[in-house]
């Protein structure tokens, strides 16, 4: 199987997630703003991301696939700046996480992008290392966060997709989630055996 950025944003997240949308096949139910508003919102923001790094291309939604690694994806959008790196950039319909009143990226969002970078790498970027990703949070009312992406942080995602497919697969239970106040906001709750059973 190939893993998705999508299934590792899902792993970094809650691992259960992956239990419930593979070992019992159920998919959440998109909301009303990623099946009508979202692209739409997208095209606007990145206009203003585009003003700032001034790129030579911006390539909506690319298919990057790894047949290597049996690793694909599509981020939102890939710029290509004026020396030929890549950036990836996410625009996520949340709020970012707010350490010592400064907005940093949330951790399932970081290695979801990290993990965009090591596709990158893989493909258009060939040998240049993928150095910053840009995450473009909606709520409460916009902001750009850069994100560093360092190699450990892409040998993070590269491990977590890994543990990702063994869970996907059966070969591994997936871990407690570590901190269960997450369970509150999680569409998958209604399905998901460990907070039925802790409920
Ligand atoms: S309800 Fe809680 S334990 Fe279950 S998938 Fe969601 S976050 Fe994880």
């Amino acid at each position: 199987m190939y893993v998705t950025g999508t299934d590792v944003k899902h792993a970094a997240y809650c691992e259960y997630i992956i239990y419930i949308r593979y070992r019992l096949g159920i998919q959440e139910t998109p909301t009303e703003y990623m099946q009508y508003g979202g692209e739409i919102e997208k095209e606007k923001h990145i206009n203003h991301i585009k003003a700032i790094y001034k790129p030579l291309r911006t390539i909506r939604q690319p298919l990057l696939e790894s047949p290597k690694r049996k690793l694909m994806g599509r981020p939102d959008y890939i710029l290509e700046l004026q020396d030929h790196t890549y950036i990836p950039v996410e625009i996520k319909w949340a709020e970012p996480t707010i350490v010592k009143g400064k907005p940093r990226a949330k951790w399932d969002h970081t290695m979801q992008i990290a993990f965009y970078a090591v596709l990158l790498e893989d493909t258009l970027s060939k040998n240049k290392p993928v150095r910053q990703g840009l995450i473009y949070y909606l709520k409460p009312n916009g902001k750009l966060v850069k994100i560093q992406l360092t190699t450990t942080l892409k040998k993070t995602a590269l491990k977590l997709a890994e543990k990702t497919r063994e869970i996907a697969q059966g070969k591994r239970e997936p871990s407690k989630p570590t901190n269960t106040t997450k369970c509150r906001e999680c569409n998958y709750r209604k399905y998901c055996p460990y907070y039925l059973s802790n409920k």
